[in-house]
């Protein structure tokens, strides 16, 4: 069983959320969704003398030495990414439309809760930063595949259950643990959305809030909410 695998410290989290069973609950990643993630990444790297070399869905093999152009080693990327959060997690710029598109959602009844892989230590720096930009709802520090959490949270209300996330993983992640929950791929970044299909769990693929509202409202209303 899927939640199961819930690590202690994201179940700890879960488990002080309040949620009412009867209204419909939108879970959301952060980085790349609600906040530009890549955009911010690309600042930071700025400042270390280092660009992204967006060739590919991926960071390791695409981070570069601006004098050189020699590519960042593979291992070195943790770290970098690790430092990376430290400093810029409470900096990130909010996605255009996203603040508009969820509180639309919230005043028409939907449930809202970011599910991020952000570290623990960034979880509170994240919560701030994502509230000051008009994204005040609870934030859970995941870790790992998203599919136990959202699970759980699956197991709390009745739902219709909508995730949102950029990585192809964690939505194929999501199908399975709990197949009746609408997946959508959503990548803020067009040169990013560009360089990979849509994510084959998911229902839609997007790069536009507006465009992911009017889907949510659709399936809303479809469904008698
Ligand atoms: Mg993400």
């Amino acid at each position: 069983m899927s939640i199961a695998n819930l690590e202690p410290l994201v179940l700890e989290q879960l488990q002080t959320l309040t949620l009412d069973p009867t209204r419909p609950l939108i879970i959301s990643d952060a980085d790349e969704v609600l906040l530009q993630f890549v955009a911010g990444l690309e600042t930071y790297l700025e400042g270390r003398e280092m660009w992204l070399d967006l060739q590919s869905f991926a960071l390791s093999g695409n981070i570069k030495h601006k004098q050189s152009n020699e590519v960042v080693p593979t291992e070195d990327v943790p770290a970098l990414l690790s430092d990376f959060f430290a400093a810029s997690t409470g900096d990130l710029k909010a996605v255009a439309g996203a603040a508009d598109a969820l509180a639309a959602l919230h005043k028409r009844g939907a449930q809202i809760i970011v599910l991020t892989n952000v570290p623990h230590e960034q979880r509170h720096v994240r919560q701030e930063c994502l509230a000051r930009q008009g994204l005040d709802y609870p934030v859970i520090a995941n870790q790992g595949l998203k599919g136990p959490a959202v699970a759980y949270l699956a197991q709390q209300c009745k739902g219709p259950f909508f995730f949102l996330d950029d990585i192809p993983h964690n939505i194929a992640s999501v199908a399975k643990a709990h197949a009746s929950t609408k997946c959508i791929h959503f990548i803020a970044d067009k040169r990013l959305a560009r360089l990979i299909d849509p994510a084959k769990d998911s229902q839609i693929q997007s790069s536009s809030w507006p465009q992911t509202h009017a889907y949510i409202e659709k399936e809303l209303t479809r469904l008698g909410h």
